[in-house]
């Protein structure tokens, strides 16, 4: 195992206890659930990697600041709090609390698309491709081809390709992009980073066609840390000045604080347009909440305010992303096939070379993550042809490039020999893998189907 000079910057001062099963149960449990692990109970399972939204464990500061939660209706003074850290971490002008990522993303696409609209991106995330659709607009996918290829090593495989969306702009007309979305990092890439002088050149093109960029900020903290680690002339800034330049070469935010932000429920929509905060802010009170809390308690604005303060500082990212990297760093010396370069939350297994005698109908990348629950308790999420949903015109499935089963490391709460016991389950399947079989689906649901359908093993 790879050496570290480092560890956890912090301690523990309370724990959870772990419930372990046997192979007899979680049989069982597997199949009540129907092979998808979204519908396993968390109490069946032993090590949870399914994901980093809303995992994190929070710091004494944060639980503190929940102590001070002020649940006035009204103008909360965690409101103020919150805004303010916002302006200077990410340096938006304006500030809509909303319940999660998502809420921000349903009043962003309410409020900016129009039926027949196109919105270009890197890479689709599903609940933002959702809700661009459901307002009648087009995704349009311009990252760079890279970012297809699991064994690309391209450092900035979350990059926009510029290219294809100059194309698209002289394709479509800039009057039908009401905004390009840009996520960082990219995480159904891989966790995969954009580089700063690739969303600097966006900004600029885009500003000579008057289309704004939206950011979807929710891992632009880790996006900060590769960017401080891997892009030439950032070494010496810091992540919070890296956050801040990144942030500024767009418009506006939509942002999920369930993952970079260390709480457990939260998001915000952010923006520098006055025109487009009023309207946010005002249609907030239809769907969220009233302005300043828009769904949220007084105390988790606060936490989610306080854990900005944490996700910025360096060590903290360095271990957050340190740890991901250890466990991918291990898999591959073992010859296990995972998507290169390693990124910022997860690892990912690439069950196409995993399970090369399936085909991807057999659902590869969610069979993989129901036998290694069956293995050894840990769970983990399909980020394949299930998730991919299919295409709104047609019906047909969506055939990702990518079949990959995800291990998402939540913050703060997992330790080394967590990972050791991970590394160990894979590499047992590993061996075995000629006798794991595909499987075939019984039950499709109409939205994000990969939350909720079923499977039997064929
Ligand atoms: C989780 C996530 C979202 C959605 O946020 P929720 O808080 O789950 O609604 C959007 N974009 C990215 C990149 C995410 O990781």
């Amino acid at each position: 195992m790879k050496k570290r000079a480092w560890a956890e910057p912090f301690k523990i001062k309370m724990v959870e206890l772990l419930k372990t099963t046997t192979p007899a149960e979680r049989k069982v449990a597997l199949e009540e659930s129907g092979y998808n692990t979204f519908l396993l109970k968390s109490d069946d399972v032993y090590i949870d990697l399914l994901t980093d939204s809303g995992t994190n464990a929070m710091s004494d500061y944060q639980w503190a600041g929940m102590i001070v939660g002020d649940e006035a209706y009204a103008g909360s003074a965690n409101f103020y709090n919150l805004e303010r850290n916002v302006q200077k971490y990410y340096g938006y002008k304006y500030l809509v609390p909303t319940h999660q990522g998502r809420g921000a993303e349903h009043l962003l696409s309410r409020i900016l698309i129009k039926p027949g609209d196109i919105v270009p991106g890197n890479m689709y995330f599903t609940t933002t491709r959702a809700h661009q659709e459901l307002m009648g607009a087009t995704f349009v996918d311009i990252i760079v081809d890279e970012a297809h290829d699991s064994e690309s090593d391209l450092p900035f495989k979350g990059n926009i390709d510029l290219g294809k969306l100059e194309a698209l702009i002289d394709k479509v007309g800039a009057k039908r992009i009401p905004y390009v979305c840009v996520a960082a990092t990219v995480n159904m890439a891989g966790g995969q980073p954009i580089s700063m002088a690739n969303i600097k050149m966006v900004s600029e093109l885009c500003r000579h066609h008057k289309i704004k960029v939206m950011l979807d900020a929710t891992r632009a903290i880790e996006n900060a840390y590769f960017i401080k680690t891997k892009e030439s002339g950032f070494a010496e800034k810091s992540i919070h000045e890296i956050l801040f330049e990144f942030c500024s070469y767009s418009d506006g935010c939509t942002m999920s604080g369930k993952k970079d932000l260390l709480v457990n429920i939260g998001g915000f929509l952010a923006l520098n347009d006055w025109e487009i905060f009023e309207e946010a802010r005002n249609m907030v009170v239809l769907y969220e909440g009233l302005h300043t809390y828009g769904g949220l308690a007084g105390r988790d604005m606060e936490a989610m305010s306080r854990g900005m303060e944490e996700a910025v500082q360096f060590e903290h990212i360095q271990a957050r992303i340190g740890q991901v990297a250890y466990v991918g760093e291990n898999l591959e010396r073992l010859g296990i096939p995972i998507v290169r370069p390693i990124g910022g939350h997860a690892i990912f297994l690439d069950a196409r070379r995993f399970l090369p005698h399936l085909k991807q109908t057999d659902f590869p990348a969610q069979a993989l993550a129901a036998w290694l629950y069956l293995e050894a308790g840990i769970r983990t999420m399909e980020r394949g042809i299930v998730s991919a949903g299919r295409n709104k015109d047609t019906g047909e499935n969506h055939a990702p490039k990518l079949e990959l089963v995800r291990l998402t490391f939540p913050r703060r709460v997992y330790t080394q020999a967590h990972c050791d016991v991970t590394i160990e389950a894979v590499e047992t399947l590993y061996q075995d893998r000629n006798s794991l079989k595909g499987l075939r689906m019984i039950y499709e649901p109409k939205y994000l189907r990969f939350f909720q359908a079923r499977f039997k093993p064929l």
